[in-house]
């Protein structure tokens, strides 16, 4: 491309025009001097130079240039004389040319972008060469920091074992670096063209896992689960998938970031735990059955003799039984949780008649508490009326365990929009807000000084929140540590 330099605006004016342009310089193309002709205000801030200084000298006096390097396609001798040999525009979007500062007189990293067009007279051949320069230095600098810190993220992540993954929803997996391809069993430099391919070696049980946390992640944008996968070479893995979604300025989902990370080992741990807690549990069972009808036995034997001392003795080994029994009850339905196994048998029952009896229960071994109850009324629901005796158990219990001697617990059923309602209160130590949600989280037990002696697992209310979730239902807490305790659960009556 070439512009014809016609004189048809006065000298002057000109000049003017040139001088407040941003950036530019004019030379003229005597190679190899390529003498300085004019610069406008803004070429002279940027580069630290005066009009006195530059104007009327070569071009490579004024910006010495390193010509002697081969490699260099983008120095501006090489693109100058291409101009000048070509007559077409050239542009460098992107050259390192450091500065001296004329106050330190020391050099400063700079980046910029130039174009340059050349100008030819009547006579065909370029004469001159508009060079006009933009500083890049902050775009270059931020990009590089962009790439600084993703790499060093990356590393991170790949020291630690995650791999890192971007699927976007046109279903592409934009980023397929080797360790999330080798935590699917492939060699590193597999490419694995959708997200389909990865989703397929996911074990068709565990794909219903996958579709529920993607549902999950459109309401909270967190997206995480763990699955098994089927390796090419036959064998399971488990992987852990966190990630987070990610919206359109419109709050459309339009991908999601996230890591996996392979978690087989900590998986059989996890199931050889369970295993063995399934097994001492059910070996607990069958001598604590045996003890506790002995003493049974032993109770009905010494009742006429009236033995204040044996008689108290007794009641407490049968508490103390009992409280054993339902710990290793509780053991059995963590396994059987956890290994899937946990069935409901439904059926239709009177709930108040249900927490009627729990209390019963509760208040037959001496107990320090006043429990109040109005349950009048019949509250018919459709549920397993054993595992919801469980949960009303674990309420009370702990609304004894987590109160004072002499302190009241109210329980309360209420019919609201079509689901049965329980409430049980206590005036006790209470919780603070930050544990509301972790209480129901297994093994969770507040740290707490005043009940610290208090024994327990943290399995009770982690068991209890499963039994309402299976049953469709909501559970909840309302506390705060002036007052005690409300515990909730919801049921539908259907
Ligand atoms: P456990 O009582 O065996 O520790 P739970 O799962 O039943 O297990 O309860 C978990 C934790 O929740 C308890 O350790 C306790 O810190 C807290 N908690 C439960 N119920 C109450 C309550 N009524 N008042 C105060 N804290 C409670």
């Amino acid at each position: 491309m070439s512009t014809q330099l016609t004189p048809a605006l006065p000298d002057e004016i000109f000049k003017i025009i040139f001088e407040k342009s941003p950036g530019s310089l004019l030379v003229k193309a005597d190679t190899p001097y390529f003498t300085i002709l004019a610069a406008s205000d803004a070429y002279l801030a940027i580069t630290n130079a005066t009009r006195e200084l530059i104007i009327g000298k070569s071009f490579f006096q004024v910006f010495p240039d390193d010509d002697n390097d081969p490699r260099d396609e983008t120095g501006i001798r090489k693109i100058f004389n291409k101009v000048v040999q070509t007559g077409q525009k050239l542009d460098i979007p992107s050259y390192r040319y450091d500065t001296r500062d004329p106050e330190t007189g020391n050099y400063k990293v700079r980046y910029w972008s130039c174009s340059n067009v050349p100008f030819n007279c009547n006579d065909g051949k370029v004469n001159y060469i508009l060079n006009t320069i933009v500083e890049i230095t902050g775009e270059v600098n931020a990009k590089q920091a962009a790439i600084e810190s993703e790499n060093r993220f990356r590393m991170a992540a790949e020291a630690t074992g995650f791999a890192t993954f971007d699927w976007d929803f046109t279903d592409q997996i934009r980023l397929c670096p080797p360790p999330l391809v080798q935590l699917f069993g492939h060699p590193a430099h597999t490419f694995l063209p959708s997200g389909d391919a990865f989703r397929n070696q996911i074990l068709p049980e565990d794909q219903q896992v996958v579709l529920d946390a993607f549902k999950v992640s459109l309401t909270t944008g967190i997206y995480a689960y763990d699955v098994r996968v089927a390796w090419p070479d036959g064998s399971i893995h488990w992987l852990s998938i966190k990630g987070k979604l990610v919206v359109d300025i419109g709050q459309k989902p339009v991908r999601i970031l996230g890591t996996v990370i392979d978690i087989t080992e900590s998986k059989r741990d996890e199931i050889r735990k369970n295993d063995f807690i399934a097994m001492a549990s059910h070996e607990l069972k069958t001598p604590l059955t045996s003890i506790k009808s002995h003493i049974q036995i032993l109770s009905k034997k010494l009742a006429p003799g009236n033995d204040a001392f044996v008689n108290n003795a007794l009641a407490k080994a049968n508490n103390q039984v009992n409280k054993m029994t339902d710990l290793i009850h509780g053991f059995l339905d963590l396994s059987k949780l956890e290994s899937g196994k946990l069935q409901l048998k439904p059926e239709l029952f009177d709930i108040n008649r249900l927490i009627a009896d729990c209390i019963t229960e509760l208040t037959q071994s001496p107990l320090s508490h006043m429990v109040a109850f109005d349950g009048g009324t019949i509250l018919n629901v459709t549920a397993d009326r054993e595992k919801i005796s469980q949960v009303i158990n674990n309420f009370l219990s702990n609304a004894v365990k987590y109160s004072t001697k002499g302190s009241n617990i109210i329980v309360k059923s209420v019919l609201a929009d079509g689901n049965v309602e329980v409430a049980i209160t206590d005036e006790g130590v209470g919780i603070k807000p930050k544990d509301h949600k972790k209480i129901f989280q297994r093994f969770y037990r507040v740290d707490n000084d005043k009940i610290r002696n208090v024994s327990g697992f943290g399995i009770g209310l982690y068991l209890s929140s499963e039994i309402i979730q299976c049953h469709n239902g909501k559970i909840w807490v309302e506390s705060d540590e002036t007052v005690g305790s409300t515990f909730y659960f919801s049921l539908p009556t259907s």
